[in-house]
């Protein structure tokens, strides 16, 4: 063996990254091997188009990261390593092809004065769901944030029926498994706030009709009302830098460039890695696996039968194209310039538009008009841009990771090599219909497929920014199998963490942490 720790993390997304600083900081020697030049996995940040202007990648809303508990634990340390926030008071606003506009600001008065304009009802609902949301939080956040375990599961049962009662638990649990569109249509009149909120869903692979998926709309919903939001100040990357130097204060090690092609194990037990270079490690106490599924299965050949079967039958969400516009100025956007103050302007008018979306991305179709999310970053935080020039961080959803066809029957291209190109065209030709204009301030555009979001991460399968569907099956004590929430695998000392874990994707550290806090028990 070239080298020996107490634990080897494969791969540096966020999950392991947090997973390695605690582990570290209880005293592990911790070796930490990344496949990418980069850390970061699918949080990184990088000059794409021109000198100057910095993209985030994939992730820029760090809501998630700002709001966990290994955010909460170990912030002092992170920040002495140069974590730093830019906070957002005007999150998410949602533009309508007839010119208007409906959007969430942290000015609870401003927000329900839109709300009201365009269906007094609706504002009052929208002022009850704000009132009840620091104890339905509690309740959902409670059980987003535990161990899908008996004894968790069983106390956080008995909590929610002590202060619920069996009426009011049964109407929580209903609520969490409702669709988004039973959410949104039972809750608001108004069309525009149904698709304002729907759109969220979208952000997951909640479109309108998935069961479990009505708590996104709300909980970003409430989330943005009540604490903004918030991104990465210079870029989401931050958090990325500030977590290795804090592992690497700890004695840790973090090697970029080390794609680790097999986990080493024996007699049920996994006792290390080796990397494509043929350089064998060592691992004491055990080995951790920020990997998808099917990759992990891949790095240890064949364990036990039944958890084999559920890696190999684990399944992803379609994809997402990344399209990174470094900008003369920011769009003029159709239904006014207020919209230029918001950090996510979604394009996504309906919730039929939305659901239809989705299934043609499931169909393998390209979608005839897809759900742009249109981030403003150099809105709030002028740094990732030279002065007085923007940055555009537009993310379609859906697309498929295998093209079928095209729904608009134009494209007839079949890969992603051919498709790129048009159906980028497609997404600027809905950005320029909403803000006319847009595409003479263009001064580069980086354009990144399905294909090449898991190309530069492999856990990104098809382009799936959630690393598997998170629809109810694969979701809670199912994700990523039964009996494995937990990271456990059929191997003694190898443990799965990152997005196909729960709590799931999003930069929450949730897996990672609930990881490292039960090995350091
Ligand atoms: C386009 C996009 C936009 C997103 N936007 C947001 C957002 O705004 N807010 C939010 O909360 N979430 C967002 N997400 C989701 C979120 O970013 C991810 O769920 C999360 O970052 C996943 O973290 P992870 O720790 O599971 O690992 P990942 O970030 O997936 O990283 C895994 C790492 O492991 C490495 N690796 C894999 N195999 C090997 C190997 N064999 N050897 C060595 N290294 C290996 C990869 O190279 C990669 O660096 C977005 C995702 C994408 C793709």
């Amino acid at each position: 063996m070239s080298d020996s720790y107490d634990v080897v993390l494969i791969g540096a997304g966020h999950n392991t990254l947090a997973c390695a600083l605690h582990l570290a900081a209880k005293g592990w020697k911790t070796g930490l091997f990344e496949a990418a030049p980069t850390p970061g996995g699918a949080v990184k940040t990088g000059e794409y188009t021109l000198p100057g202007f910095r993209h985030d990648w994939a992730a820029m809303n760090l809501n998630l990261f700002a709001g966990s508990a290994f955010y909460k634990d170990y912030s002092a340390e992170l920040a002495q390593h140069g974590c730093a926030f830019t906070p957002v008071s005007k999150p998410f606003a949602s533009a309508f092809p007839d010119g208007s506009w409906l959007g969430v600001t942290t000015d609870r008065a401003e927000t329900l004065a839109r709300i009201r304009a365009e269906d007094p009802a609706d504002a009052e609902t929208w002022s009850r769901l704000n009132d009840s949301f620091p104890q339905t939080a509690e309740a959902i956040g409670g059980l987003l944030s535990i161990p899908m375990k008996f004894n968790a599961i069983a106390c956080f049962m008995f909590k929610m029926l002590r202060r619920n009662k069996i009426g009011g638990s049964l109407d929580i649990a209903q609520f969490m498994a409702q669709t988004p569109r039973r959410f949104l249509t039972r809750s608001f009149r108004s069309e525009k706030m149904q698709a304002l909120l729907g759109a969220w869903g979208l952000h997951l692979d909640y479109a309108p009709d998935v069961a479990g998926g009505g708590i996104f709309p709300y909980l970003e919903g409430m989330v943005a009302q009540n604490l903004g939001m918030t991104l990465g100040q210079g870029g989401a990357d931050t958090i990325i830098r500030a977590m290795v130097k804090a592992i690497e204060a700890r004695g840790g090690r973090v090697e970029c460039n080390a794609s680790v092609a097999k986990i080493l194990h024996e007699n049920g037990k996994a006792s290390g890695i080796e990397l494509a270079d043929g350089r064998r490690i060592a691992a004491k106490k055990a080995v951790i696996a920020g990997v998808a599924p099917q990759a992990l299965l891949r790095m240890t050949g064949p364990t036990e039968s039944r958890f084999d079967q559920a890696m190999r039958d684990y399944a992803y969400a379609p994809g997402t194209m990344m399209i990174h516009l470094a900008m003369d100025s920011l769009p003029d956007w159709a239904a006014g310039a207020a919209l230029q103050e918001f950090a996510y302007i979604h394009l996504a008018p309906s919730l039929d538009q939305q659901a239809r979306v989705y299934q043609q991305a499931q169909a393998g179709l390209l979608p005839d008009e897809p759900i742009l999310v249109v981030g403003q970053p150099t809105t709030v935080d002028p740094s990732r841009a030279p002065q007085g020039k923007h940055v555009l961080w537009v993310q379609v959803r859906m697309v498929p990771g295998q093209i079928k066809g095209d729904a608009a029957g134009q494209i007839t291209a079949k890969t992603w090599d051919e498709a790129t190109a048009p159906m980028a065209e497609r997404a600027l030709d809905i950005l320029e219909r909403y803000a006319p204009g847009t595409r003479a301030k263009i001064l580069e555009k980086h354009v990144v497929s399905p294909l090449d979001l898991e190309a530069e991460n492999p856990n990104l399968v098809g382009g799936d920014q959630v690393c598997g569907s998170h629809h109810i099956s694969q979701n809670f004590m199912f994700r990523p199998a039964r009996g494995h929430s937990d990271g456990s695998t059929a191997l003694k000392n190898l443990h799965l963490t990152g997005a196909a874990v729960w709590p799931g994707a999003g930069t929450g550290a949730g897996p990672g942490y609930l990881l490292a806090r039960r090995l350091a028990k």
